[in-house]
C-alpha cells in the first residue's frame, strides 16, 4: 500500500462578494496516495479550479483541513507544481532557460536535470528555441518540465490541454502518461472531458455543481496504455456518464443496441 500524500477533510469554501455569497465547495473528503493519478471532472463552475487552487496553497481562506504529507497547506510552494490552461512561459527566454527559470544553467547539476527533462517531454532539438517558435502542445510541455524540475510532491493541472486541438491533445495525454510512468509524480488533473479523465486517471473524482460536491469517485482499473476504442474503455464511459446523469444502467445498455 502506498502512503497517503494528500488528505482533504470536510473542505468547505464560500466566496463572499458584494453580490452575495457563492458556496463553491461543500464537504469535500479526498485522500490521495503517493504516486496516484487523480482526475477531477465536472461541469463548468462546479469548483474544480477552486479545489486545485486550495490544494496549491493559492487560496487559504477555506474551512476544513487540507494536508500534504501531514502538514497543513497554508501557502504556495515548490512542493506543489501548478500547470494552467495556458503555458505562461517567459517569451524572452529559450526553452531550456524557461525550464531552469530562477535556477542557473551554469550549475552542472541543473543543466543535467534540464537536459533529462527535455528528453522526458520530448523536446530534444528545441533547447534554444523561443516560445513563439513552439506549438501550443510543445509550450505546454515546457511548462510541465519547468514544474517537474522543482520535484514537486504533487503536480496540479487545471485543464492543461483545454486549448489544444484534438490531435495534439491526444498526443499530450500520451506524453503525460509516459512522464507519470517514468517518474511517478502524484498528479491531480482537472478536465471536463470524460475520455481524458478515463484515459489518464487511476481514480476519477466526479464533482457536481452548486455547491461543488463529490458525487462519486470511480476507480479506473484499466491497464496502460489504454485504448479509447476498446470495449472496457466504453464500459468506463458508461459508468462515468451514469454517475453524471444518474441514468438507469439498463437504459444505457438498451440505447447502445447491445
Ligand atoms: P470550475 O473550475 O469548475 O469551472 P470554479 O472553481 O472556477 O469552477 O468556480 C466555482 C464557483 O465559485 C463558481 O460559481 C464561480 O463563479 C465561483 N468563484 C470562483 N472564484 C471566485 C471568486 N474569486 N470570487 C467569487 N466567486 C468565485
Ligand atoms: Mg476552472
Amino acid at each position: 500500500m502506498s502512503a497517503v500524500l494528500l488528505e482533504i477533510n470536510r473542505l468547505n469554501k464560500t466566496f463572499e462578494s458584494a453580490k452575495g455569497s457563492v458556496h463553491a465547495l461543500r464537504h469535500i473528503d479526498l485522500h490521495v496516495n503517493e504516486g496516484e493519478f487523480i482526475t477531477v471532472i465536472g461541469p463548468s463552475g462546479c469548483g474544480k479550479s477552486t479545489l486545485l487552487r486550495i490544494v496549491a496553497g493559492l487560496d487559504t481562506g477555506y474551512d476544513g483541513s487540507v494536508k500534504l504529507q501531514g502538514r497543513t497547506v497554508d501557502g504556495p510552494g515548490i512542493d506543489k507544481g501548478f500547470i494552467f490552461q495556458e503555458p505562461r512561459l517567459f517569451p524572452w527566454l529559450t526553452v531550456e532557460k524557461n525550464i531552469a527559470a530562477d535556477l542557473s544553467l551554469k550549475d552542472p547539476e541543473i543543466r543535467r536535470k534540464v537536459a533529462e527533462l527535455i528528453e522526458l517531454v520530448k523536446l530534444q532539438g528545441f533547447e534554444k528555441s523561443y516560445p513563439r517558435e513552439l506549438s501550443g502542445g510543445m509550450a505546454q510541455r515546457v511548462a510541465i518540465a519547468r514544474a517537474l524540475l522543482r520535484q514537486p510532491k504533487v503536480l496540479l493541472l487545471d485543464e492543461p490541454f483545454g486549448a489544444l486541438d484534438a490531435f495534439t491533445r491526444a498526443h499530450m495525454q500520451e506524453v503525460l502518461i509516459d512522464i507519470w510512468q517514468k517518474n511517478r509524480t502524484t498528479m491531480i488533473f482537472v478536465t471536463h472531458d470524460i475520455d481524458e479523465a478515463i484515459y489518464l486517471g487511476n481514480r476519477i473524482v466526479i464533482l457536481k455543481p452548486r455547491p461543488g460536491e463529490i458525487r462519486e469517485i470511480v476507480p479506473v482499473d484499466l491497464p496502460f496504455p489504454r485504448k479509447k476504442s476498446s470495449i472496457s474503455f466504453q464500459e468506463m464511459r458508461f459508468k462515468v456518464l451514469n454517475a453524471f446523469e444518474k441514468v438507469d444502467e439498463l437504459e444505457l445498455v438498451d440505447s447502445s443496441g447491445i
